[in-house]
């Protein structure tokens, strides 16, 4: 008896010994700060950030809506805000409103990189043109703040590289690689006439890239639980979306005499049976990556807990299970979004369908995703399709281009701790997969909670300082990926 409450002890004590010395061997990936030296005339720069945003580049649903003379007026702006940069770089039109520049490098034996950006926005919802504060187009600066549709998502990438590439030319500065910078016009809608077809372009030609990198996550304060610091997420990857029908039709009938399973009970239960079962949740891949990066920069509690992930992984994803956005880092999710079925309160309907939306995990063939479905709903006269897109592939974040983001927002941004991410969101950058191994989606922002609301909501704005940041960012970023 004695001798099994030694071997406890001494099995509890190699337990202790070994989480703790994973807790503390858990090192920092954070490259140490170098602040930056960079000074940009901001009186200057603001008035043509707020010139560009009372362009109304609106994507609309329907195409024939979009006017394209704001679109043009847009282009010819850009021309006479950054005449040097018109001069020093070749620029290229895709589809008469895409924009690609191209600023040659001294070593074109090296891959290329690539920034893309977007100028079109979304529209503002019809009714809510007097929530605004500012005007939606009016491109106000107001108390430090700049006002319009457009300053986050997302003229700020496509007026911020400019302002960067102006900023460089004017310190004679040359790249090494060649460098391109990628204006999209209909992102909002898909990008398949903006950024597919500048990839189509660049494709043809044998261009591939050494990194892309588009908008995406942002620097937010008290983002992760235990980090004292704030968290600046880069997209490694974005789930895919799709969705499912579920349709059941036949034995409709008089409400008198009803059976006992009716279409809209069998639909309803399928419905039921998905959400119980849910898809199988696993920190792995971009998820697993972010905690990787974030888990030495938290306290000692949950950096014991992070450290010791093969220990406390079951628990790990019980907790990030409970809130939505957590729980979609790590699961496929499942929303149904419409339910169609009868007219009339005394007739059975014949038919019943259900759409159930899926956010998909990367990793995860749509194939797989619907023989999920149909197991879990268990019920053979459901018919089941799906239809959608399938998540992106996961790029590095070992690459010395993750490592160059990393480096540049702590240039600019100070303490703030770097981590991948998945992204949940679409953006562009899915179609520049094609053409580059590693694609980011970046906005080098400091952000609340309340200013992500904004985005394609009301009263979008930014803040002068972080626009002026963000321009830094793109000039640190174009000279350390010139170094690579
Ligand atoms: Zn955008």
């Amino acid at each position: 008896m004695k001798i099994i409450f030694i071997s406890i002890g001494f099995i509890f004590l190699i337990f202790i010994v070994v989480t703790i010395f994973n807790t503390f061997t858990t090192k920092s990936v954070q490259p140490t700060a170098e602040p930056t030296d960079i000074s940009i005339d901001q009186e200057a720069a603001l008035k043509r950030f707020s010139t560009a945003l009372t362009y109304q580049t609106i994507s609309y649903q329907d195409r024939t809506k979009f006017n394209f003379e704001e679109f043009d007026q847009f282009i010819t702006l850009l021309e006479e805000s950054y005449p040097e940069v018109h001069q020093q770089l070749e620029r290229e039109k895709v589809n008469q409103y895409s924009l690609i520049y191209l600023w040659k490098g001294t070593d074109s034996t090296q891959k290329p990189i690539g920034f893309t950006s977007h100028y079109d926005v979304v529209p503002v919802l019809e009714g809510t043109e007097n929530n605004w504060e500012q005007p939606p187009f009016s491109g106000n600066v107001v108390d430090g703040v700049i006002w319009g549709r457009g300053t986050l998502d997302d003229k700020l990438g496509v007026i911020g590289l400019l302002e960067a590439v102006d900023y460089l030319l004017e310190q004679d500065y040359q790249p090494t690689r060649d460098v391109y910078f990628m204006f999209g016009f209909d992102e909002e809608i898909g990008g398949d006439q903006g950024a597919k077809a500048i990839v189509e372009t660049l494709k043809n030609r044998g261009v591939t890239f050494e990194f892309i990198l588009d908008e995406g996550g942002a620097i937010v304060e008290n983002m992760v639980p235990g980090v004292s610091n704030p968290v600046g997420v880069v997209g490694i990857s974005e789930k895919g979306s799709a969705t499912a029908e579920l349709m059941i039709e036949g034995s409709g009938g008089h409400s008198s005499q009803p059976e006992d399973r009716t279409n809209i009970g069998r639909i309803a239960r399928a419905i039921a049976r998905l959400e119980e079962k849910q898809f199988k949740a696993d920190l792995r891949g971009p998820g697993e990556e972010l905690f990787e990066y974030v888990a030495p920069e938290m306290n000692f509690g949950m950096k014991y807990v992070f450290a010791n992930k093969f220990l406390f992984e079951p628990i790990i994803e019980k907790i990030l299970l409970q809130q939505p956005a957590s729980a979609a880092m790590i699961r496929t999710t499942i929303a149904p979004t419409i339910f169609q079925a009868g007219e009339q309160y005394n007739a059975l309907p014949e038919k019943a369908t259900a759409f159930v939306n899926l956010r998909i995990m990367p990793g995860e063939p749509l194939e797989e995703v619907k023989d999920f479905i149909v197991d879990t709903i268990d019920d053979k006269g459901i018919k089941v399709s799906i239809s959608g897109s399938e998540a992106s592939n996961v790029s590095s974040s070992n690459s010395k281009a993750f490592q160059s983001i990393q480096q540049a927002a702590r240039n600019v941004y100070g303490d703030v701790v770097i981590a991948p991410y998945l992204m949940f969101a679409g953006s562009d950058a899915k179609h520049y997969e094609a053409i580059s191994e590693n694609t980011y989606r970046f906005l080098p922002v400091k952000l609340t909670s309340e200013d992500l609301q904004r985005m394609h909501g009301t009263n979008e704005q930014i803040s002068i300082e972080n626009y002026i940041n963000a321009i830094k960012f793109y000039v640190e970023m174009i000279r350390l990926s010139n170094k690579m």
